[in-house]
């Protein structure tokens, strides 16, 4: 089911999956995003990985308090949720997914570890990796995905070779096909930040830009919203200064879209999570 939304508005969800192993690069990325979305007042979720969140927790404590940011999961250890069979120009890579158990398992896991630490309710998840349609083939992880407490998911991520682009056309939409009205999938539109620059070059700054450029004429002239993906390090690599960032919250403010947290627009659009 398409989403009814405000009329003439593109919601820009600026989403960071933050899972690197390495402290170092987890909290040099956290310290210089939160000043850099401070500095725009622009709002962003951090989708954190339970191994990742355990070892910063002090680090997510100075940003939990501060209504511009939302933190939510990535799964304890970065277990595909769905297997993927991911075609691109090396070939065809199939990545395994988890069994029921073990998503139950993970999902349930960082939940309790974001409520201890932090005193956090988790209502959202990115997949990790993302998948072709999402979960909507699979209502049987859909549904241990509601029983956990999730309310909204980056899932539909990856186009019919589970690779990207994914079009513009995949809009936020519920799973009321599948039995839940209320679980709200945002999609990952156009290209999840490292998978474009491996594509371009992560030299490549301009090219990078010129390509988040035209999507945000693409989404603000047809009134579309955009759920975007960068990683902690990602976001670091080959721009330690998070320049591209800085460029994308500026060029987003300047085309008109409105930023906006996962939890924000789930909140607007549904309901209460
Ligand atoms: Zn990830």
């Amino acid at each position: 089911m398409q989403t009814r939304k405000e009329p003439l508005s593109s919601a820009f969800l600026l989403g960071y999956d933050v899972e690197h192993q390495d402290p170092a690069i987890t909290r040099a990325f956290l310290s210089r995003a939160v000043q850099l979305h401070r500095e725009f007042d622009f709002p962003a979720t951090f989708f954190v990985l339970g191994e990742t969140l355990e070892r910063n927790i002090e680090q997510f404590r100075q940003i939990v308090g501060d209504p511009l940011f939302d933190v939510q999961q990535h799964t304890y250890t970065h277990k595909p949720l769905k297997t993927l069979v991911q075609r691109n120009s090396s070939g065809v890579t199939l990545i395994q997914g988890g069994s029921l158990e073990r998503i139950r398992d993970e999902v349930t896991r960082t939940s309790e570890l974001l409520a201890s630490s932090l005193g956090v309710r988790c209502t959202g998840l990115t997949g990790p990796y993302t998948y072709y349609r999402g979960l909507s083939d699979r209502p049987d992880i859909l549904e241990i995905l509601w029983d956990c407490g999730i309310r909204f998911l980056r899932t539909d991520g990856r186009n019919h070779d589970d690779w990207q682009p994914v079009s513009f056309d995949v809009q936020p939409y519920t799973y009321e096909l599948q039995g839940f009205p209320q679980l709200l999938e945002f999609g990952i539109q156009g290209w999840a930040d490292c998978l474009l620059r491996e594509e371009i070059g992560w030299d490549n700054h301009e090219g990078y830009l010129a390509e988040l450029r035209s999507n945000l004429e693409l989404v603000v002239s047809r009134d579309l919203d955009w759920s975007y993906l960068q990683h902690d390090w990602s976001s670091l690599r080959a721009d330690p200064e998070l320049r591209l960032t800085e460029a994308l919250l500026r060029m987003t403010r300047e085309a008109g879209a409105i930023p906006e947290t996962y939890a924000a627009y789930y909140q607007r659009v549904v309901g209460n999570a």
